[in-house]
């Protein structure tokens, strides 16, 4: 095994990971975003190195894949030789408008900075598994409340001043609430919790800290120096050097984990969809100074990169002076002025990008598929293409589609209201489950839109009024859906 080969690890340029289609780079840059020219460079080097293929991911990082050894080592010089400085370490997260969002309880980044330092300090990042990560949210219009995290410390406002409620192990709905602190002690929380997780070694995860642990760390409110947080001692396997005040003191590694669940980094897989209740990065969001913001997305969080080249060029001649990648499998354009925006719109809309949150393709989530995955059975994204145009009226608020090449279900792990999952029989249809549940009936693959036209109809003509796609298919039940599915 060499650097190149461990799967689950965060594949940085220094270290991509190994996949179905050749080596794999992700990438964010340390400082916002890119001048378009280079992303432009970036996308060049994709089509140089890599499948040709650009992707952003639902945590906002860019992906390129197909690449060998030899080529991955050719496109880290390249970035190198672009200027682009990119992350490595812990993820410490903010919002891609994190400083310059009107609307935000407070800017983040001088949090993360102090959480990165503090991390760097007691030599964590060595310590902790590659996927594991922390959220420091300012709210606004952008929150992180559909990215998961290990840590997540989000602003809320106290009086005229703001204090950060820490959580762990999931997204905003999900994760488990700890405590309220200044952002001090919420640092100091933080760090605290990543060195308990450090401890139980490199798989771990928060949601494998014990109750005692967990409650501990909620209780914990003071404000004590980073030279007094408990040390880790590898060869006993417990927490020592504690401070009276601390809650450390009864800690022992050797305690069971608590029941909270996290897939850590959720959301690095291209296509896959969001949690929580984020607003979608697409469309205009008005900055300091009476400026504004466009978001546009990647349909699945895909792009061939000459497309994405002609937009940052597009973008370049009408003004953009930065693009920044956003979780949502987005780009966000600053620097131009507002006569820019429709034209940008206009023009990644004709190379096929989504500039309508209700676009449906945000509504489905595909996985790469054939022929880009070895292992796909099915064409998931141009079934995706097809279905977006043919049945736009099946998708409203609360109903998701998934589309998945085979039954791992990489682009969406949970359950889906409808589910297309390959296999050797073709396009296997799920009712209200995951890729791994038994398709209760097929189409061939190349007909799998067809299917799914009819239960678009069988939904319209069932509908009563008001009543959304989601909750008419629950009614009709699976049976009715399949039958509408299968229909010749
Ligand atoms: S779900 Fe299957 S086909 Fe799709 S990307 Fe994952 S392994 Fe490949």
């Amino acid at each position: 095994m060499n650097a190149f080969s461990r799967r689950g690890a965060c594949p940085a340029l220094s270290a991509p990971m190994q996949t179905g289609d050749g080596l794999l780079v992700r990438l964010n840059p340390v400082a916002g975003g890119l001048a378009p020219k280079a992303l432009i460079g970036l996308g060049e080097s994709a089509l140089r190195h890599g499948n040709g293929i650009v992707e952003v991911t639902a945590r906002g990082s860019l992906q390129i894949r197909g690449l060998t050894a030899d080529s991955a080592r050719l496109l880290a010089a390249e970035v190198d030789a672009l200027g682009i400085e990119v992350r490595s370490g812990v993820p410490v997260e903010t919002g891609p408008l994190a400083g310059i969002d009107p609307d935000e309880i407070a800017d983040p980044r001088p949090l993360a900075e102090k959480i990165r330092a503090a991390i760097e300090e007691v030599g964590l990042a060595a310590r902790l598994g590659p996927k594991v990560s922390v959220v420091v949210d300012g709210g606004g219009q952008l929150a992180m409340d559909g990215v998961t995290a290990d840590v997540r410390l989000k602003a809320a406002r106290a009086g005229p001043g703001v204090v950060w409620s820490v959580s762990v192990t999931g997204d905003a709905r999900s994760a488990r609430p700890l405590t309220t602190a200044d952002a001090d002690a919420a640092r100091d929380i933080a760090v605290a919790t990543l060195r308990m997780v450090a401890e139980k070694g490199r798989e771990a995860h928060t949601r494998d800290l014990s109750e005692r642990q967990l409650n501990s760390l909620a209780g914990w409110h003071s404000v004590a120096p980073l030279s007094v947080l408990p040390d880790i001692s590898p060869s006993r396997g417990e927490i020592g050097s504690v401070p009276a005040r601390s809650p450390f003191s009864t800690l022992q590694v050797s305690e069971t984990s608590g029941g909270s669940v996290i897939s850590p980094l959720e959301g690095e897989m291209s296509g896959r969809t969001e949690r929580g209740a984020s607003r979608k990065p697409i469309g205009l969001f008005p900055l300091a100074h009476d400026t504004l913001t466009l978001g546009i997305a990647l349909p699945y969080g895909s792009m061939p990169a000459q497309n994405l080249i002609d937009l940052a060029r597009q973008a370049s001649n009408l003004g953009v002076t930065e693009i920044r990648l956003a979780p949502g499998r987005a780009l966000l354009f600053l620097g131009q002025p507002a006569t820019a925006n429709q034209p940008l719109q206009a023009s990644a809309a004709t190379l096929g990008f989504v500039t309508s949150p209700a676009d449906p393709r945000t509504r489905i989530a595909a996985c790469p598929g054939t022929p880009a995955c070895a292992s796909g059975r099915i064409a998931t994204r141009a079934i995706a293409e097809i279905i977006a145009k043919q049945s736009p009226d099946l998708f409203d608020a609360a109903l998701t589609l998934h589309i998945s090449g085979c039954a791992k279900g990489c682009a969406h792990p949970g359950a889906a209201a409808i589910t297309l999952v390959g296999d050797e029989n073709g396009a296997g249809l799920v009712v209200d489950g995951t890729a791994k549940g038994l398709p209760a009936g097929y189409r061939p693959g190349y007909d799998a839109a067809g299917g799914i036209r009819r239960v678009a109809a069988a939904i319209r003509s069932a509908q009563f009024q008001g009543e959304t796609a989601a909750a008419c298919l629950t009614r009709l039940g699976a049976a009715a859906i399949t039958e509408a599915y299968r229909q010749e």
